[in-house]
């Protein structure tokens, strides 16, 4: 378990062994907005990059408030979730940021 800050919110960021979202199915991983959580699946350990910055992109668009100017917000997600995580691979690679 480990904690990341986003915003003025404190976010606790841990695994667990199944993760089921509010409609009943399992999946990759969660954010829970109420309790600044997020969970993450172990069933999944080749999508853990890619979990984690889903699961972080939601809860950076609703810690800066920006979810409201996103329709679709799952569907935003789902598809700066590749490039972010490109980006920043590439940046580490780089040693733009470490
Ligand atoms: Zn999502």
């Amino acid at each position: 378990m480990t904690t990341i800050k986003i915003g003025s919110r404190q976010f606790t960021i841990k695994r667990a062994s199944v993760v089921v979202s509010s409609n009943g199915q399992e999946c990759h991983g969660l954010t829970d907005h109420l309790n600044d959580l997020i969970v993450l699946s172990k069933q999944y350990p080749t999508h853990h990059k890619d979990t984690i910055i889903h699961e972080l992109l939601h809860a950076m668009l609703d810690a800066s408030g920006a979810s409201r100017l996103v329709s679709d917000e799952e569907l935003f997600v789902r598809i700066l979730t590749p490039h972010l995580l490109s980006v920043i691979q590439q940046l580490i690679a780089k040693k733009l940021l470490q």
